[in-house]
């Protein structure tokens, strides 16, 4: 496949490591993946638990999903189980398979056991300093070919791949889209250090995890958000300026753009603090006032009203 490339005259003239590398399609393979014998995810939320469970189930790999918070380990694994039985009650996969994805699973809330792991996965909150810090950790406790990779909605790839020193060249954003086990796209993103080696390994794993990888470059927002939060925020500011009352305008994009959902369930579904942060990412990398977050999207998140996961957002999700 050729190259993709990036389309703006300044950023072609950038090193090519910044412009999006080429797939080797020789290089994506079904089954295993040479290298990759233990994946750790850290973070349990709704992105680390489906990213852990596919890889539990489509690559066979042993997972061993971290979280610092017990509380969050107990919801996913239960959720987890919840998801296997479901699938076995489908007769998607038999009761033995069931008992392999969940016995494939260990659970830790100490960083350090990723530590033998061969790919590490993080899905952890959007928050810069947080990801920055798990990173260097990750470049001091892993393997020396461990790939480690982020799970960030917006946060520029390169700075995060810096904060792990010289595993740099090591990391890059295998962004998987939500709800995992459902949705096939994954965007890979590569740093200005990432390696050949590192893309060609987390785009077989991709593939081997039953998703179909796309490449973006490393701008704020990348591909998915850099489309879908604008959208989503003037959805948002529609509602503040009363536009439209929120039913109306999720069912007119409902209704009328064919999507699954209107973009205020669908805000609600993302949660409103990570929708905040990527606005906020977007608006600071770039500058650009077209990017700024509704006052309501912020106030929302001031009360604590995060959509699904807190049981109140532009809906009610308590019962
Ligand atoms: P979430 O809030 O559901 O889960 C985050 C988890 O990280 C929580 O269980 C929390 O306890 C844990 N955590 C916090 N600090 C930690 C630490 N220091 N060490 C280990 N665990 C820690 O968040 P999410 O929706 O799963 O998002 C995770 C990442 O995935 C974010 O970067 C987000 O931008 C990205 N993402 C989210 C979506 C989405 O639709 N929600 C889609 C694509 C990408």
């Amino acid at each position: 496949m050729a190259a993709l490339r990036l389309t703006s005259n300044a950023l072609r003239s950038t090193t090519r490591n910044y412009a999006v590398r080429g797939f080797s399609t020789s290089s994506l393979r079904l089954g295993a993946v040479e290298g990759v014998d233990r994946l750790s995810v850290i973070g349990a939320g709704q992105m680390g638990l489906g990213i852990a469970l596919v890889a539990a189930r489509h690559a066979s790999l042993p997972v061993t999903l971290v979280d610092s918070s017990e509380a969050s380990i107990t919801k996913a694994m239960a959720f987890m189980s919840k998801l296997v039985d479901k699938d076995v009650a489908k007769s998607r996969i038999t009761e033995e398979q069931a008992a392999e994805i969940k016995g494939r699973f260990t659970t830790s809330t100490d960083i350090a056991s990723v530590s033998t792991s061969d790919f590490v996965i993080e899905a952890v909150p959007e928050i810069v300093d947080l990801k920055l810090s798990i990173f260097k950790q990750l470049g001091e406790i892993c393997k020396p070919s461990a790939i480690l990779a982020t799970n960030t909605s917006s946060i520029s790839i390169t700075k995060i791949a810096a904060a792990a020193g010289s595993a740099a060249d090591r990391v890059i954003s295998t962004h998987f889209m939500n709800p995992v086990p459902i949705q096939t796209g994954v965007e890979i993103i590569t740093a200005l250090q990432t390696s050949q080696k590192t893309l060609e390994t987390s785009l077989a794993l991709c593939k081997a995890m039953n998703k179909i990888p796309s490449q973006s470059a490393d701008t704020p927002g990348f591909l998915a958000n850099r489309i879908l939060m604008p959208y989503i925020n003037e959805a948002i500011i529609c509602l503040e300026t009363n536009i439209g009352k929120k039913e109306d305008i999720d069912a007119i994009m409902k209704n009328g753009t064919n999507v699954p959902m209107g973009p205020l369930t669908l805000a609600d579904f993302i949660g409103l603090d990570t929708c905040l942060a990527i606005m906020n990412v977007l608006y600071k990398d770039t500058g650009d006032s077209k990017y700024r977050p509704s006052v309501l999207l912020q106030r929302m998140v001031d009360a604590g009203w995060l959509g699904k996961k807190s049981g109140k957002g532009f809906y009610d999700y308590s019962k």
